[in-house]
Formats: structure tokens, C-alpha cells, sequence
């Protein structure tokens, strides 16, 4: 400003918008009834240059803006102003606008010229179906196919290592390493000493956003938690999935796999963590030794769910312990939320060859548990299928909000290492090859076929369409909203 001396004229905004300058003059000029001539003439410009003005596609120079506002009649900051000058101006903007979008332009539609006389309802409609058209073609993080062929694909890459993560121990390994671990369950203060560690300080709080577990403050690298257990996502077990991610150097992910990825990495530092390989392995080999394997002996030492507990056996057994195996969540209707094999187990699968979602063998134990006359006890089942037997460990975990069965299974030579191993349950299962359930029985069929009309539930979190955005799921607007809360605490 110094360089113009006395006179106060402003610079040239750097992120001046052109559309609504344009419109702000076409608009001043149609009000003082001038043709683009007519105002051509004054400020010693060809009508064409102006139009380009009006339209947004150029730049004006600052000393033509000057020559401008003295025809107009109006001051510079008037006619920079970002407020458009009327609804109408701001429809014609917004159409103008609409027109450049390349989704627009895909339409191939012929350019709408707004000329005095299209009227404004018209042009409300243009824009509300413009706004439409803009919302449907946002991209959904992915689709209920893409989002099962990366969890497909994922669940392969894991069986292809034993579902061992060296890199992801190493880091675990380190971080107790530095508070000084040296045996069993962790402490809420070690906990704590490794948030510190990291550089973060902890927030308890009771107004977290409902679509997340945490929220972490970048800047002021604070984390904030809900004081609270849900099931197996206690707080600590939370935190340490949060801080797994920074630990393990996750930036914003790129794409649904890439989300999926992080958040089963993060996942797996918080169980090596909680159950440390350095301890964790000697305890199971002397267990196996013993013939004495047992998920519930992991989850007592380790103060830790049936579920962690299970999953964390399955990290360690084909690395440590020389077993294959399968672990499997479902509900109470059988529908499976998460798997894995190693042990040639045979799932059913969709086409996309993903398994969450189908609906498991009814003859399995992790749907006969349900049935067992205690079902929150461990249950032991031998299960013969098409490509052999296994022995199998299921319970249902009643400290969750909802009823899941956790199983851990073997095949059948394996057995002899695990508790409960002289169980007389046995069921046969054909499934998902062969005749087996999920057809009714002929007789069965016979009574009731063509005469039944069952109302289905939808299972709408495993298969529907799974939101947009970088965090599929989390409400931003929410999360900003509690950062800018509790930023200035
Ligand atoms: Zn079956």
C-alpha cells in the first residue's frame, strides 16, 4: 500500500472471485442501464473485453477497476465486494458456476446463456437440480463389493503370514521396552507412561462425537477419550489402537483398503501391547507342553476380552507355536463379522470371496454354543466337515452389549493340545459344499413351503454402503466442532 502513497486505492485481492466480480458489474451496469458499449466507451475498453470481465474469465487490471468504479458511480471496495448484490446475481452465479463443473459438462448439455429473461424460479430449479447432481455423484468411500474384496483381500495377506506382523511386534516391543515392561498385565500407569512417551497427553471426556472411539488433537497432540467400556473396546484398549496409529507412522488413508489396513495395524499393536510376545510365548509354549492350551488362561493373565485373547492366539500360533488354526466372530443368527484360517477351514463365501456378512454352518460351534444349555460357559465341539475334522473352542462373551460367539479352532491332531480336548460333542456339517443346512429339511419344506412370509432384519452395518469421507464413518463436522470445544482448555 506504502507504494501508492496517499491515495487509497486497494490492491487487487489475491483470491478475488471472478464469477461474483463479474456478476457485481454486469449487475451495477444493467442497474444505471448502460450496454456493455455503452460502458465500453467510458472506460476505453471493446465491449468484448467487458464481457470477458462479466463473465468471469479474466482478470481486471487494478487500473481499469478504477476507470470502472468512476463510470459506475460506485467505490473500488464496492465493486470488489464478495457479497453478491441480490438473489438474482446469486443465482446467476450459481448456474454460471454450475455450468463449468465437469460433472456438469459430462451432461454435454448446450450452454445455458441467463439472459434477462429466463425467470428466477427457473433458475432456483437449475441450481437445486445442479446441487443434486453434485451430491450423487460425491463418491462413496466404497461400495458394500469394493469394501468386501479389500477385506478379501486383507484376510488373505494375513493368512499368507500366519497372521504374524513383525514389524508391528517390533514396534509393540519397543514401546514397552520403554516403560520398563517386564511381565504380566500391563498397568493403567504403564499404559499411561507410553501416551507420554509418545508425546501426548490424555483427556478424559464425556461429550466425544458418537461416531468415533477418540479423537486426537494433532496440533496440541492431545487425546481425547470417553471414560467408558464397550465390550472388548475398553479405554485402554482404545488408546492404545489410537496411539498405534502414530506410533506406526499412519497418515490419512488413501482409499478403503488403505483404512481397513491401518485400522487392523492399529488393532494388532494395541493386543501386542496388552499381550506381550516377550511373555506371552513362553506362557503358551509351557502350556502346550502341558497340553494345556487354553484362551481363557490368556485372557486371566492378561486381564484382557475372550476376543483379544483368542485373535492375540492366532498372531502367535503358527510363528511360536508350530498350530494352524481358525478364529471366528459371529452372532446369534449365525452371521460371521470377522474370520481367519489358516488351517484349511472352508468359509462360506459371496462371489467377491468375502466371508463377513454369509451365514455360518449351523452344526458349528460357534452357533451350537448358543444352543448349549450354559451358554456363557466355554464350549467344546469336534465338527466333522468335508475336508476333515477340528476341534473347536467357542464362548460367548456376556460382558458385550450384544451376543457374539468367539471361536478358536484346530484341526483335529492339534487338539491334543488344548483344554477340553476330551469333549463328547460332536456334529457332523456338510457345509458349504454338500446337502447340510442351509436348505430345510424335505419334510420340513414339504409342511410349510409357499405358506410363510418372515419379515427379514436387515443387517444394514455389515452389508450397506459404507459412508464417505476420509475417516469412513466419523461425523467431521461433529469432530471439529468438539476440537474447537476443548481447544482452548
Ligand atoms: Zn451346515
Amino acid at each position: 500500500m506504502a507504494y501508492f502513497g496517499t491515495e487509497e486505492i486497494p490492491s487487487l485481492p489475491g483470491d478475488l472471485d471472478l464469477v461474483t466480480f463479474g456478476q457485481r458489474l454486469r449487475h451495477l451496469r444493467r442497474t444505471r442501464g448502460m450496454t456493455l458499449s455503452d460502458l465500453g466507451e467510458r472506460v476505453g475498453r471493446a465491449p468484448s473485453q467487458l464481457s470477458l470481465l462479466e463473465n468471469g474469465k479474466r482478470e481486471p487490471k487494478l487500473s481499469l477497476l478504477t476507470s470502472l468504479s468512476q463510470a459506475l458511480g460506485v467505490s473500488v471496495e464496492e465493486l470488489l465486494s464478495r457479497q453478491p448484490p441480490s438473489r438474482r446475481a446469486q443465482l446467476e452465479i450459481a448456474v454460471e458456476e454450475a455450468q463449468r463443473d465437469p460433472v456438469y459438462q459430462s451432461l454435454n448439455l448446450p450452454h445455458l446463456k441467463v439472459g434477462k429473461r429466463v425467470p428466477n424460479d427457473v433458475l432456483e430449479h437449475i441450481v437445486g437440480l445442479y446441487d443434486e447432481l453434485k451430491r450423487r455423484s460425491v463418491k462413496p468411500t466404497a461400495t458394500p463389493e469394493e469394501a468386501r474384496r479389500a477385506n478379501a483381500d486383507l484376510r488373505r495377506q494375513m493368512r499368507e503370514r500366519g497372521n504374524y506382523f513383525e514389524a508391528i511386534e517390533k514396534a509393540a516391543q519397543e514401546t514397552l521396552d520403554a516403560v520398563g515392561y517386564s511381565g504380566g498385565a500391563l498397568s493403567q500407569g504403564q499404559i499411561l507412561s507410553m501416551v507420554t512417551h509418545y508425546g501426548f497427553t490424555l483427556r478424559y471426556v464425556q461429550d466425544l462425537p458418537r461416531s468415533v472411539r477418540s479423537v486426537t488433537d494433532t496440533r496440541n497432540r492431545r487425546l481425547y477419550l470417553k471414560r467408558e467400556s464397550l465390550g472388548m473396546h475398553s479405554p485402554r484398549t482404545i488408546l492404545l489402537q489410537t496411539l498405534g496409529h502414530f506410533v506406526l507412522g499412519h497418515g490419512q488413508p488413501r482409499d478403503f483398503a488403505d483404512f481397513l489396513r491401518q485400522r487392523v495395524e492399529a488393532n494388532y499393536f494395541a493386543a501386542a501391547v496388552l499381550i506381550p510376545e516377550s511373555t506371552a510365548v513362553p506362557y503358551l509354549q509351557g502350556a502346550k507342553k502341558a497340553r494345556d492350551l487354553s484362551v481363557e488362561d490368556l485372557r486371566d493373565v492378561y486381564s484382557v476380552s475372550y476376543e483379544m485373547a483368542a485373535h492375540r492366539f492366532t498372531n502367535l500360533a503358527y510363528r511360536h507355536l508350530d498350530l494352524v488354526c481358525h478364529f471366528i466372530r459371529n452372532d446369534e443368527t449365525g452371521i460371521i463379522y470377522k474370520a481367519y484360517e489358516n488351517d484349511g477351514l472352508i468359509f462360506p463365501t459371496d462371489d467377491t470371496g468375502a466371508i463377513e456378512g454369509q451365514r455360518m454352518c449351523r452344526y458349528w460351534s460357534g452357533r451350537q454354543v448358543f444352543a448349549s444349555p450354559d451358554r456363557f460357559s466355554i464350549y467344546y465341539q469336534y465338527t466333522d466337515k468335508p475336508n476333515g475334522t477340528h476341534w473347536c473352542v467357542a464362548h460367548v462373551d456376556p460382558s458385550r452389549e450384544k451376543n457374539f460367539a468367539i471361536t478358536l479352532g484346530v484341526p483335529y491332531k492339534e487338539s491334543r493340545w488344548f483344554r477340553g480336548r476330551e469333549t463328547t460333542n460332536r456334529t457332523q456339517s456338510n457345509c458349504p459344499t454338500g446337502e447340510c443346512c442351509v436348505r430345510p429339511p424335505a419334510e420340513l419344506a414339504a409342511r410349510w413351503e409357499g405358506q410363510v412370509w418372515p419379515s427379514a432384519r436387515a443387517h444394514s452395518h455389515v452389508l450397506s454402503a459404507l459412508p464417505s469421507g476420509t475417516f469412513p464413518g466419523v461425523d467431521e463436522t461433529d469432530v471439529y466442532t468438539f476440537l474447537e470445544r476443548h481447544a482452548e482448555e
